[in-house]
C-alpha cells in the first residue's frame, strides 16, 4: 500500500522526494525514509518511524544533498512500524537501497537460503530479503543492477512495486512492477518514479506506467528502458497526463477530505458528463456498448467489491433490481475469491474501485474472467490495474481522491451504477418510458440538490458537537437507504474511532436494540417514499427505550421532526435517487466528530487509501 517516489535528475532529489512523499502519505504513513546518494558519491539513508515530517525533522540538519534518491512512506505488513524496519532497506553490502511496496510471499524461504551464504539481516521485513537476494545475484553472476533485478524478480512470489539504487552507479535507477501501481515521469533531463502520478504532475506531463512484470532501467541521459521478467525488451508506451496540480491540493480546505466532499456537485455532475443526455432519452457509455446484447439477455448481476466501494455496489443491487428487474448478487471480493463461485454464461460481473488497484478485487476479477464471465469495472484511476484487467467498463471521473475515507468516490460510483441501471433497465424495457425520462431528468438535479445539503454544513457542526463523546452509534435506513445506513457508520468509526453500526432499521428490533439507552444517537434517514411509515415506526421503538434520534427527512417533513432530537432536511428526490444526497449529513457529521476528537481526518490509524495487499 505505500507511497514510492524516486528521482534521478539534475536537480536536488531531496525536497521532490519529501514533497512526494507528502502527497503520497495517504498510501500510508507508518513510517517515512529516503535514500540519497550526495555528489561525493556516499550513500546517506535516513528513516524514521511516523509521518514524513518526522523524517524531516530529523533529517533536517543531515547531508541531504543528492540529484539522485528514493523515498517511502510504509504500510507495514512485515515487522512492526519503527525505524529499523522503515525502507528504504539495505543490501548485505549496503551499496544497494530498495523501497517496496506490497509482499514477497516466499521471502522466508530466500531468507533462509541467503542466511546460509552468510547473509545478515536486520529488519524483520520481507523487502530487504529482496535487496540481499539482488545483490547477491549482481555479485554471483557478475550482473547489471537491472539484469540482477530481473532474474530476483524471477524468483519472486508475490506483489511488488520497487526502485532500486546502486551506489556504484549513482546514475541509474531501476524499477518494477506486479501487482501494485508504478508511474515513471519523463522530464526534458530527468525522471520521476511515484506510486501514482501526484508526485510527478507539476514536473512533467509525459508519463509511463509500468505494466505487470515489467522492469524499467532508467538511467541519466538515455531513453527509458523496459523489459519484461522474460528479458524481452518493451516499447515504452508514453502517455500524457490529464491532472492538474490544484486537483491534489488541499484549495483552501483544512482537510482533503472536507474538500472532497465539497466537491460531489463537481464529481457527480463530471460522472454523468456526456452519458446523460435526459433531453433525448439517452444514456451513452462507452465502455459498455460494446456490451449492449449481454445487458439484454443477462441472468444476474453480480458485484465485486471492498469497504464502501462494496456499499457502492449494494446501493446498485436496489437500483438493477428496481430498474432493469435482473436479480444482483453483491460480494466482498475477499470471500468471493476463495470460494468456488457458480459463474453462468448470462451473468455480468461489475468490480467497483476507487482506486482500481486493490488486490482483493484484482484477484476476485481473474477467477470471474477464469470462469468466464464477462467482467466490467467501475474505477477512478485511468489506467489503473483494474481498468486493465476487465472487459469494459466505466470511469467514475471523481478525480483524484486523497482523504483515505471515501466521499466523492462513493457518490462517483452510485452515480455511474445508476446510469447503468438505467441504461440496462432501457434495453430490457423494463421501465415505462415516463418513469424512465422523469429519472433522467431527476438525475440531472442531484448535483444542484448536493449543493442545497452542504449549504447544511453548520447545523450539521452543531450536532457534531452535541455527540462527539459518544462511545457508540447506530445507523439505520430501509430499502435502497440501508446501504446509506452502512456508509454512515463505517465514515464515523473510520476517522473518529466511534463505533458505529450501519442496519436496516427494521433489522434493529433483532439484536441492536438492546444497546439503545439515553446515550446512544441514532443516526436515521427517514425520507418520503414506500418505507417511510415502516422508519417512522422504528424511530419510535428508539424513542421508547429514550435514545437520541438525529434524522434526514425530505424537505418540509412535519413528522420525523416531532420525534426526533435533530432534523436535516435535504431536498425531495426519487426515493432510488435518495442515497446520492442523504449520505452526504453523514459525511460531514463524521468529519467534524473527527476534527473535535482531534482525529487526523485525512489519515486515519491502520487505513491505507489503496489496498493493494490482500
Ligand atoms: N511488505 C513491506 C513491509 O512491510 C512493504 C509494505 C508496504 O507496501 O508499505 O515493509
Amino acid at each position: 500500500m505505500c507511497g514510492i517516489v524516486a528521482y534521478l535528475g539534475s536537480r536536488e532529489a531531496y525536497p521532490i522526494i519529501v514533497k512526494g512523499l507528502q502527497r503520497l502519505e495517504y498510501r500510508g504513513y507508518d513510517s517515512a525514509g529516503v535514500a540519497l546518494i550526495n555528489p561525493k558519491g556516499e550513500l546517506n539513508v535516513y528513516k524514521r518511524k511516523g509521518k514524513v515530517s518526522e523524517l524531516v525533522a530529523f533529517a533536517k540538519d543531515k547531508d541531504i544533498s543528492g540529484h539522485v534518491g528514493i523515498g517511502h512512506t510504509r504500510w507495514a505488513t512485515h515487522g512492526e512500524p519503527n525505524d529499523v524496519n522503515s525502507h528504504p532497506h539495505y543490501s548485505q553490502t549496503k551499496d544497494l537501497v530498495i523501497i517496496h511496496n506490497g509482499i514477497i510471499e516466499n521471502y522466508n524461504a530466500i531468507k533462509e537460503g541467503l542466511k546460509k551464504r552468510g547473509h545478515t539481516f536486520l529488519s524483520q521485513t520481507d523487502t530487504e530479503v529482496l535487496a540481499h537476494l539482488i545483490e547477491d545475484i549482481q555479485q554471483n553472476e557478475n550482473m547489471k543492477l537491472g539484469h540482477a533485478v530481473l532474474a530476483a524478480l524471477n524468483q519472486v512470489i508475490g506483489a511488488y512495486a520497487i526502485v532500486v539504487m546502486d551506489k556504484k552507479d549513482p546514475s541509474t535507477l531501476v524499477a518494477a512492477k506486479k501487482g501494485s501501481p508504478l508511474v515513471i515521469g519523463i522530464g526534458a533531463e530527468d525522471f520521476f518514479v511515484a506510486s501514482d502520478a501526484s508526485p510527478i504532475v507539476e514536473y512533467t506531463k509525459n508519463v509511463v506506467y509500468l505494466e505487470e512484470e515489467q522492469v524499467a532501467i532508467i538511467r541519466l541521459g538515455h531513453e527509458l528502458r523496459i523489459r519484461n521478467l522474460k528479458d524481452k525488451e518493451i516499447t515504452p508506451y508514453v502517455q500524457k497526463l490529464n491532472i492538474e496540480i490544484e486537483s491534489i491540493e488541499k484549495g483552501g480546505y483544512d482537510h482533503f477530505m472536507l474538500k472532497e466532499i465539497y466537491e460531489q456537485p463537481r464529481s457527480v455532475l463530471d460522472s454523468m458528463r456526456g452519458r446523460l443526455h435526459a433531453d433525448t432519452g439517452d444514456i451513452k457509455m462507452g465502455g459498455i456498448v460494446d456490451h449492449e446484447k449481454k445487458f439484454e439477455k443477462a441472468k444476474r448481476i453480480i458485484f465485486l467489491a471492498c469497504g464502501t466501494s462494496w456499499h457502492a455496489g449494494l446501493v446498485g443491487e436496489y437500483l438493477f433490481e428496481e430498474f432493469a428487474r435482473v436479480p444482483v448478487e453483491v460480494e466482498y471480493a475477499s470471500e468471493f475469491r476463495y470460494r468456488n463461485p457458480i459463474i453462468y454464461p448470462d451473468d455480468i460481473v461489475i468490480a467497483i474501485s476507487q482506486s482500481g488497484e486493490t488486490a482483493d478485487t484484482l484477484a476476485a476479477i481473474e477467477l470471474a474472467k477464469s470462469k468466464g464471465a464477462t467482467v466490467l469495472g467501475v474505477c477512478n484511476v485511468v489506467g489503473s490495474s483494474i481498468a486493465r484487467a476487465t472487459h469494459g467498463g466505466s470511469y467514475t471521473h471523481a478525480g483524484p481522491e486523497i482523504g483515505v475515507a471515501s466521499t466523492k468516490a462513493f457518490t462517483a460510483q452510485v452515480t455511474v451504477l445508476t446510469l447503468m441501471a438505467l441504461h440496462m433497465a432501457k434495453v430490457r424495457g423494463t421501465l415505462s418510458e415516463s418513469r424512465y425520462r422523469a429519472l433522467l431528468y431527476e438525475m440531472e438535479s442531484i448535483p444542484s440538490k448536493i449543493e442545497v445539503v452542504l449549504k447544511l454544513n453548520d447545523d450539521l457542526r452543531k450536532i457534531a458537537f452535541t455527540y462527539k463523546d459518544s462511545n457508540n452509534a447506530l445507523y439505520l435506513g430501509r430499502g435502497v437507504s440501508f446501504p446509506v445506513a452502512l456508509e454512515g457508520a463505517l465514515k464515523l468509526k473510520e476517522i473518529s474511532y466511534i463505533h458505529a453500526e450501519g442496519y436496516p432499521a427494521a433489522e434493529m428490533k433483532h439484536g441492536p436494540i438492546a444497546l439503545i439507552d439515553d446515550e446512544m444517537p441514532v443516526f436515521v434517514i427517514a425520507t418520503k417514499g414506500a418505507n417511510y411509515e415502516k422508519v417512522v415506526s422504528n424511530i419510535q421503538e428508539v424513542k421508547a427505550r429514550k435514545g437520541k434520534i438525529i434524522a434526514v427527512v425530505t424537505s418540509g417533513d412535519k413528522d420525523v421532526r416531532a420525534m426526533s432530537d435533530h432534523v436535516i432536511e435535504i431536498p425531495e428526490t426519487d426515493e432510488f435517487l435518495v442515497p446520492l444526497i442523504a449520505v452526504i449529513p453523514w459525511q460531514l457529521l463524521s468529519y467534524h466528530i473527527a476534527v473535535m476528537r482531534g482525529c487526523n481526518v485525512d489519515q486515519p490509524r491502520n487505513l491505507a487509501k489503496s489496498v493493494t495487499v490482500e
